[in-house]
């Protein structure tokens, strides 16, 4: 799914579907600092690792890992990962999936808090 992913004044991502008009509504209102990725995902978990490699990682061999075996994301399974990987799924809470993302798997989900809205 073709996704585009905003960094807010904060610098907290939020995700929307390529093209949705909330990305520009966003930028014009200075509520996003700019699209900070373009991309084609699988899973929300690829989303969140090109987040973590683009702005916390970029050297990191374990996100390589994650890109050569596509089950581990799905599965999961950290037995092979190390500490950054890990990081990864500690990041996930933090990247916002807008309700425009709902096709992709892991993708848009109610957010636990309901105070954002
Ligand atoms: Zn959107």
């Amino acid at each position: 799914m073709k996704l585009q992913i905003a960094a807010t004044g904060s610098n907290d991502p939020e995700v929307h579907a390529a093209g949705c008009t909330d990305i520009q509504r966003g930028l014009r209102t200075r509520k996003y600092q700019d699209v900070r990725l373009t991309g084609d995902y699988d899973t929300a978990y690829a989303v969140v690792l090109d987040w973590w490699q683009d702005i916390i990682a970029e050297r990191i061999e374990d996100a390589q890992y994650l890109h050569d075996h596509p089950e581990a994301r799905l599965t999961g399974d950290t037995g092979e990962l190390t500490t950054e990987a890990a990081e990864v799924r500690d990041l996930a809470p933090y990247v916002k999936f807008l309700p425009c993302t709902k096709g992709l798997p892991g993708g848009f989900r109610p957010s636990k808090s309901t105070s954002s809205r």
